[in-house]
């Protein structure tokens, strides 16, 4: 992978390739660049997540001559379809360099896509809703329960922007959840449940589930849950899974076999 780098850089491929680098210890988001080959010594790509097409983007808006090499997993590339979709990218001036993703937890083979990669699922005894809690356990739950369980969650909520700030595909210029007329800034608590239903009647068609908000939240709210759900609801009413190009956005329902094999998948 260094030597990729290493050539797109020297070839002129690429201005600078974003990727990480150890320093200290820690494992950051790095831009290198070709004046600075001897920082590829230090390039690191194992696990670490970060929304980098998040930063490409901002790279890209800062230079419009400015050509960007980007490590992608799976769901960099998702987010990078969605970015398209959203016309907030220059794909023209990205090129994507793959790595293949770690297997999650108890699974032998890598399986992370739109709405089919999930933790094992948690143990409904405790209040709320357990980080790793799986959709089909919280689909079964009584109403009135499922909604008991999200407000204890989203009480927990001290409004940190940590979930929107972390989103490769939350871009958007003025962002609602800052608008005073529907949700103060800089005062607490948290509206509740509006702050959450604001953000996830917005992931529906947006969302690529990359877990990064649910990894980033200090209040360990089942975000990724949440957004699964909306996702869910937008691919059984048009077939429409973001950050997935082959799949039009106008497809029709799915049918009752095609859900059960999507849930049984999750
Ligand atoms: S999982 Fe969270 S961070 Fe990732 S795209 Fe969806 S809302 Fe954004
Ligand atoms: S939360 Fe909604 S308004 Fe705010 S950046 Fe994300 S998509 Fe845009
Ligand atoms: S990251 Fe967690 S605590 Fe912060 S605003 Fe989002 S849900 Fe609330």
């Amino acid at each position: 992978m260094r030597d990729t780098i290493r050539k797109w850089l020297e070839d002129g491929v690429v201005d600078v390739f974003l990727g990480y680098k150890a320093v200290d210890g820690h494992v950051i988001p790095w831009i290198f660049k070709k004046s600075e080959l001897d920082e590829l010594d230090a390039f690191c790509d194992g696990p670490y997540r970060y929304p980098l097409e998040k930063m490409a983007r901002e790279i890209l808006q800062e230079d419009e001559h400015v050509r960007v090499g980007l490590l992608a997993r799976q769901c960099t590339e998702r987010a990078v379809t969605m970015l398209q979709a959203l016309q907030a990218l220059d794909r023209q001036r990205l090129w994507l360099l793959s790595r293949a993703c770690c297997a999650s937890p108890g699974q032998t083979q890598v399986v992370c896509s739109a709405l089919t990669c999930h933790e094992t699922s948690a143990d409904l005894t405790e209040e709320g809703i357990p980080e790793g809690t799986s959709i089909q356990a919280l689909e079964a739950l009584q109403s009135d329960e499922k909604f008991s369980r999200w407000m204890y969650e989203f009480e927990k909520c001290f409004k940190c922007y940590g979930c929107r700030d972390i989103c490769p595909v939350c871009v958007c210029k003025e962002c609602t959840l800052q608008d005073p007329e529907l949700i103060e800034t800089g005062s607490l608590p948290t509206e509740v449940p509006l702050f959450h239903l604001v953000r996830a009647v917005h992931m529906a068609g947006r969302c690529i589930d990359c877990g990064l908000c649910e990894e980033a939240c200090p209040a360990h709210i089942p975000l990724r849950a949440l957004y699964q759900k909306v996702g869910l609801v937008v691919r059984e009413l048009y077939g429409y899974v973001p950050g997935q190009e082959t799949v039009p956005l106008i497809w029709g329902p799915l049918s009752d076999g095609e859900l059960e094999t999507l849930a049984s998948g999750m």
